[in-house]
């Protein structure tokens, strides 16, 4: 939106809150170059690009969750070869189990997020994140993913860490929000919010 707003004028109403009553009222900025209209526009095209973006992420979303639960009986197989673990086949019914409950934790969010980060439509506050990894295991899906390895002293290791196929997946990018250090109760990483600048609108600023 930065980029429309430079150079150029704009007239939009914005939502404040007052500062004595914390009611909100309304203010307009004023400025001649360009027309209402063609930020409404603007902002009209800019809110269906981001509902558009939102159904194709459902979509494949639902898409890459149907087919991954269509193949899982071939998952033991295909991971024992390209993570080069002939457990996973060996120990077949029991990586089953564990690839079922592996599919209804990505179900509940994570394969949304992938989505969501690939198209950028994700919030990205990675620089007011510090803190390092404990390898507690909860944002591995709650511990529950499939290559998730516990190790000495609670804590868990990745089983294809390693591996360049794992880069494909989300587990590169975490946390890169609030939202996920409060999603898996992160004990690594905390959140630094910028601070709070207040702002004093009135109801007409003309330029
Ligand atoms: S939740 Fe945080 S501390 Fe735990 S494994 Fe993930 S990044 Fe590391
Ligand atoms: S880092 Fe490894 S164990 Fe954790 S979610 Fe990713 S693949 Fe699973």
């Amino acid at each position: 939106m930065s980029s429309i707003f430079h150079n150029t004028a704009v007239q939009i109403e914005i939502m404040c809150l007052d500062q004595n009553t914390m009611a909100p009222i309304n203010a307009t900025i004023f400025n001649d170059k360009l027309h209402q209209h063609q930020v409404m526009q603007f902002l009209k095209s800019s809110n269906n690009s981001l509902f558009e973006n939102e159904q194709l992420i459902q979509y494949l979303t639902n898409l890459l969750l149907f087919f991954a639960k269509s193949v899982i009986w071939l998952m033991p197989l295909i991971f024992a070869i390209i993570f080069l673990k002939p457990q996973y086949f060996l120990n077949y019914k029991d990586t089953l189990r564990k690839l079922r409950i592996h599919h209804k934790a990505l179900s509940q969010g994570p394969v949304k997020r992938y989505f969501e980060n690939f198209f950028k439509t994700r919030i990205d506050q990675t620089n007011q994140i510090s803190g390092e990894c404990n390898q507690c295991g909860n944002c591995c899906l709650n511990q529950q993913c499939v290559f998730l390895e516990p190790i000495e002293d609670e804590k868990f290791q990745c089983g294809v860490y390693n591996s360049p196929f794992r880069k494909f997946s989300n587990c590169g990018a975490f946390p890169i929000s609030s939202e996920d250090i409060e999603r898996y109760a992160c004990p690594g990483y905390v959140f630094n919010p910028y601070p709070v600048i207040n702002i004093q609108c009135s109801s007409s600023v003309k330029t």
